[in-house]
């Protein structure tokens, strides 16, 4: 009997063993094609030889120093690499173990900000529904999955929820896709001016929408939008590229598509593969130097926080994308894999939509085409469907999300940016044979 408390009570998951380029072996000697990098995190797929490398070299001479009393080379030479890859504006990189740890760390850089200038009222936060950025009790807050949210309330930080800009479920019949952007970005513009500009922090959201909705991406200037009703209000823009960054889009942010820098930028999963427990925030320059000419001390910190070894990982990590120009092995194989999708899914009664970028792509499932209507959440179809994938050993990421109240089923494909063409396609077929 396992004396883990795992995700579920109801059942031990299989126990993995084994994991070499894009599959991961149980104890039965089963293998799975990793189609979702775990949760988007294995970019470099698994037991990469230059990351390996790398962590003993860390272990080998500094496995761990405090940030209270030390910094190291190894988390200096990430920071630096972080910032100079960074979108304009981000002047410093502050490290942690994880997404959610990321998020905390930004909201409340956000706050100490306006703290600093005088502007202590300024703690709204505006995010969107059918968000997730963390189950920490901040992010939770931030996140708009009420079903996730509900047994914990109240939550630690005032957050308002608008529409998010999702095109299959909210544009409407025949609106132009500009007119659709003007619109989703008008209900920021609302919220802020419900609140009264004076007491918004901030606005969070993901570029480009991952584990709550399957790799939904912005539509038109919906960011550019974002960006200036921010900007004319003194919000702070943060974006949370926890799934859909560190290359997984095809660029190395994802804002980089949409033509705007954020104020804030959370980043994970893909930034250490998965080698180490890792995230970092990208701050600009105005935040820091806020932080600087006024207390010069941001009263926040992790015991693990800039850890050597995990900087060591992700600094190999990246390394290795640049070196061996993965991004272009992103976006070729993302068109790929998404091809493949539209040949093989595009025609399933099903299927209601398929979307995404890079190698970051997304499938919705419906009970029916014409209505978009969802299938009934009791079905627990995205269980079945993983369970079904697992049996064709490959791993996916279904989820059911909540749409103003219904669910919705989708499934998100992210796999290494290692995989070849035939990966794509026996990926592709696997999954087809599941759903
Ligand atoms: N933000 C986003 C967008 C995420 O997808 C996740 C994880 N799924 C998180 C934050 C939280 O990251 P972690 O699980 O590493 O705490």
């Amino acid at each position: 009997m396992t004396r883990l408390l795992h995700r579920t009570t109801r059942s031990t998951p299989r126990l993995a063993v084994a994991a070499r380029g894009i599959t991961i072996e149980d104890s039965e000697g089963r293998s799975y094609i990793d189609a979702c990098g775990g949760a988007a995190v294995s970019c470099l797929g698994h037991g990469h030889p230059d990351v390996l490398a790398a962590l003993h070299r860390q272990a080998d001479s500094l496995a761990y120093a405090h940030t209270g009393f030390f910094t190291t080379e190894a988390a200096e030479a990430l920071g630096a690499r972080l910032v100079a890859d960074a979108p304009e504006g981000i002047g410093h990189a502050y490290l942690v173990s994880g997404g959610s740890e990321a998020v905390e760390a930004a909201l409340k850089l956000a706050r100490q900000y306006f703290t600093e200038r005088g502007e202590p009222q300024r703690r709204h936060v505006i995010a969107r529904r059918q968000s997730y950025h963390g189950n920490t009790l901040g992010a939770l807050a931030a996140g708009g999955n009420e079903w996730r949210r509900a047994q914990f309330r109240p939550l630690l930080i005032e957050t308002h929820h608008i529409a998010p800009c999702f095109a299959y479920r909210e544009q409407h019949e025949g609106e132009s896709a500009a007119d659709y952007a003007a619109r989703a970005a008008g209900e920021l513009e609302a919220k802020i001016a419900e609140l009264g500009a004076e007491n918004v922090l901030a606005f969070v959201a993901e570029p480009v929408v991952g584990a709550t909705a399957g790799a939904v991406p912005p539509v038109g200037d919906y960011f550019k939008r974002i960006r200036e009703i921010c900007d004319r209000h003194g919000v702070l823009l943060i974006l949370d590229e926890v799934m859909c960054g560190m290359g997984r889009t095809g660029t190395l942010h994802a804002c980089e598509q949409e033509g705007i820098a954020p104020d804030l930028m959370t980043v994970a999963k893909g930034l250490g593969g998965g080698y180490q427990p890792i995230g970092a925030v990208l701050l600009s320059q105005k935040i820091y130097d806020a932080i600087a000419g006024g207390s010069g001390f941001f009263q926040h910190g992790h015991t693990y926080m800039g850890h050597p070894m995990a900087a060591a990982a992700a600094l190999a990590v990246q390394e290795v994308i640049a070196r061996d120009n993965l991004l272009e092995n992103v976006r070729e194989m993302g068109a790929h894999l998404r091809a493949r999708l539209e040949e093989v899914l595009g025609d399933h009664p099903k299927v209601g939509d398929i979307r995404g970028r890079g190698l970051f792509q997304g499938i919705e499932l419906v009970a029916d085409r014409a209505t978009k209507a969802p299938f009934d959440p009791d079905l627990k179809l995205h269980a079945r469907i993983k369970a079904q994938a697992m049996g064709q050993g490959l791993m996916c990421y279904p989820m059911g999300g909540t749409i103003d109240g219904q669910r919705g089923d989708h499934v998100l494909l992210a796999p290494p940016f290692i995989v070849t063409r035939d990966d794509v396609d026996e990926i592709v077929a696997r999954l087809a044979k599941a759903i």
